[in-house]
């Protein structure tokens, strides 16, 4: 699939769309879902353009990998999540569901979670 720069991730990051934002850095935006599935429910989001987790994996440099998840890293400790514990989801592509094609990873916490998937 190709990358579509006006996917409304990319609008956030263009500034064009306002978010409520957690951490940034060179490499990542974090910020809070729009329509929270849990107390917390983050986005973290590469700067770069890919549009899902196989896409990252696969494209991105050794430096974008490392700094998206010591980012992640971060935000977790930052959140306070680390210790309850929290799940990290990256929906990817039509049998998962993913509406945003720009990847990103849900960081859910503030409750216990339940089974992985609904059934
Ligand atoms: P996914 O189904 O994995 O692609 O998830 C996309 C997520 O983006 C959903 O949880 C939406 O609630 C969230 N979302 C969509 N638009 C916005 C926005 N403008 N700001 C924050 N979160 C958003």
């Amino acid at each position: 699939m190709a990358y579509d720069p006006n996917n409304i991730f990319a609008r956030i990051l263009r500034g064009e769309i306002p978010n409520r934002t957690v951490y940034e850095d060179d490499f990542v935006l974090a910020f809070h879902d729009i329509n929270p599935q849990a107390p917390t429910h983050v986005l973290v989001i590469p700067k770069g353009a890919y549009t899902d987790l196989a896409d990252f994996s696969a494209r991105a440099s050794a430096e974008e990998v490392t700094g998206f998840f010591r980012a992640v890293a971060k935000i977790a400790d930052q959140l306070g999540i680390v210790a309850p514990g929290f799940r990290a989801l990256c929906n990817t592509g039509t049998d998962a569901h993913q509406e945003v094609p720009h990847f990103h990873l849900h960081l859910f916490a503030g409750k216990p979670l339940g089974p992985m998937l609904a059934r």
